[in-house]
C-alpha cells in the first residue's frame, strides 16, 4: 500500500510513472510462433494452416451437456483434483484402452489444458541444475518451462527426415544430473510416432535410475494407418516414474476449452497437486460434468483417428499439384513439407512470404529448435474443412519457388 502511495506522489509531482526494471526470467523468449503466425494470417487474410486447431464445429451434443450442467447449477468450484465422476470415467477409459488400472482418487488431476499439465509436472519435479533430455524439434513451451524452473535442457536432435529418436546418442547424454526425459507421441510438429522398440529403448535407459518421464500424449487419438498408440499408460512399470499429459481440446475439437488432465503414480500426483492447487486451484466445473457424461460415447474418440486420417490423405492428394515434398505424418494435426531445392530462402522467410504473397499461413519448423536449425521444412495443420484445404492449395499451386 505504502508503495502505491509513493508511486502516486511521484506521478503527481513529475507527471510520469517511475521506471522499474524487470529482470526477465526468460530473457531469450519472444512471443510464441503460434501467436505470431496467427496474427500474420489475420493481417494478410490468409488461410490459417499454421496454429493447430480445427475450423469446424465440435459436437453440439457435447455443447448441450455443458449448457445442461450450467443450468443444473454446477457453477461453483470443482474439487481441486477434478470432479470425482469424471476421474472415475477417465480411469475406466484407461482400463479399456490400455489395460492398466489407475486410481481415480489419487492418480489423475483435471487441468486447464495439456500445456498447463506439462508445466505443472515440470515444476513439480525439477530442481535448479537438474538436466532434462529434450528432443528437437520440440513443442515450443518445453524449454522455457524447464528454464523457468532453473533446470537445464539437454538437447538431442531427432533424426531427419523421419524424426526418430537416436537412442545410442541418448545413452551418451545421460548423467547423474539427468532428472527427466520428455517424450511426445504423436509428435508435434512432425507427426512422427513412437513404436514398441522406442518404449523398449526408453525402458533400458531409465532402468535402475531415478529418471522421470514426461509423456506428452495430447494427440493420443490422432494416430493413423492402423498404428497402435504407444501410451506410457500401457506400461505400469514406466507409468510409476511418469507424468502423462492429455488434451480434451484435441480429442473433441474444442481447443479453446483449454481442458486436459495428467495421470501419474499416486506419490508423484500428490506433489503435482501441491503445485496445481496454488495456481489455478481447479478447472471449470460444467465442462467436467459434461465430459463425464460424453465419455460414454466411445465412438467420439475411437473414430477420431480415421476421421482425421481422411483429412491428411485429402490434403496430401491436393498438395501433389504443388512443388512441396511431403514428409511422413503418422499422427497429430500436422503434415510437414520439405522445400529443399525449391527455394533458397530460410523456412521463416518462406513462411512469411507464403502468408503475405500467397495467402496461406504455415509454421516454420526451425521455430521448434533452440538453435533455429533449418531443415527447409514447414508445418501445415490439415485438421480443417475440405473447402479450407482446397482454398489453401488453390493458392499454393501458384507458388513459383
Ligand atoms: N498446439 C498448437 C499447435 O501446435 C498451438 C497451441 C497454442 O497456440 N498455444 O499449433
Amino acid at each position: 500500500m505504502e508503495n502505491h502511495g509513493s508511486e502516486l506522489l511521484y506521478y503527481l509531482i513529475f507527471g510520469k510513472r517511475p521506471k522499474v526494471n524487470i529482470n526477465s526470467k526468460l530473457p531469450h523468449v519472444g512471443t510464441t510462433v503460434f501467436t505470431v503466425m496467427s496474427q500474420m494470417a489475420i493481417e494478410h487474410n490468409a488461410v490459417n494452416l499454421g496454429q493447430g486447431f480445427p475450423d469446424f464445429d465440435m459436437s453440439p451434443e457435447f455443447v448441450e451437456l455443458v449448457d445442461k450442467a450450467m443450468r443444473n447449477g454446477l457453477n461453483q468450484y470443482a474439487p481441486m483434483a477434478g470432479l470425482p465422476i469424471l476421474r472415475e470415467r477417465l480411469a475406466e477409459k484407461v482400463l479399456n484402452l490400455y489395460d492398466t488400472e489407475i486410481n481415480p482418487g489419487t492418480d489423475i488431476t483435471i487441468t486447464p489444458g495439456g500445456t498447463y499439465a506439462i508445466y505443472t509436472a515440470l515444476t513439480t519435479i525439477l530442481q535448479p541444475g537438474d538436466e532434462v533430455i529434450v528432443f528437437e524439434p520440440a513443442y515450443d513451451s518445453y524449454i522455457p518451462n524447464i528454464e523457468i524452473n532453473g533446470a537445464i535442457p539437454v538437447l538431442i536432435p531427432l533424426q531427419f527426415p523421419d524424426y526418430s529418436i537416436p537412442w545410442d546418442l541418448v545413452k551418451t547424454k545421460i548423467s547423474p544430473r539427468t532428472k527427466l526425459i520428455m517424450i511426445n507421441s504423436p509428435h508435434n510438429p512432425t507427426g512422427s510416432v513412437l513404436r514398441k522398440n522406442d518404449i523398449e529403448q526408453l525402458r533400458q535407459v531409465v532402468k535402475d535410475t531415478n529418471i522421470f518421464i514426461l509423456s506428452d500424449e495430447v494427440y493420443e487419438h490422432l494416430i493413423f494407418d492402423g498404428i497402435q498408440h504407444e501410451s506410457i499408460l500401457r506400461y505400469p512399470d514406466l507409468l510409476e516414474r511418469s507424468f502423462v499429459c492429455f488434451s480434451v481440446g484435441k480429442t473433441y475439437h474444442c481447443t479453446g476449452w483449454k481442458m486436459g488432465y495428467c495421470i501419474s503414480s499416486s506419490s508423484s500426483m500428490k506433489e503435482f497437486r501441491k503445485v496445481h492447487q496454488f495456481n489455478c486451484f481447479s478447472f471449470h466445473t460444467p465442462s467436467q460434468a459434461a465430459l463425464a457424461e460424453y465419455l460414454q460415447n466411445k465412438d467420439a474418440y475411437l473414430q477420431l483417428g480415421p476421421f482425421v486420417q481422411k483429412k491428411r490423405d485429402y490434403f496430401r492428394e491436393l498438395m501433389k499439384a504443388t512443388p512441396f515434398k511431403p514428409l511422413n505424418s503418422f499422427g497429430s494435426y500436422f503434415q510437414c513439407y520439405s522445400f529443399e531445392g525449391i527455394t533458397e530462402e530460410s523456412d521463416k522467410e518462406l513462411a512469411v512470404r507464403l502468408s503475405k504473397d500467397y495467402g496461406v499461413t504455415t509454421i516454420p519448423v526451425s521455430a521448434f529448435y533452440s538453435n533455429a536449425k533449418d531443415d527447409k521444412v514447414i508445418r501445415f495443420c490439415f485438421c480443417k474443412k475440405e473447402e479450407t484445404l482446397e482454398k489453401a492449395v488453390e493458392r499454393l499451386v501458384k507458388f513459383k519457388g
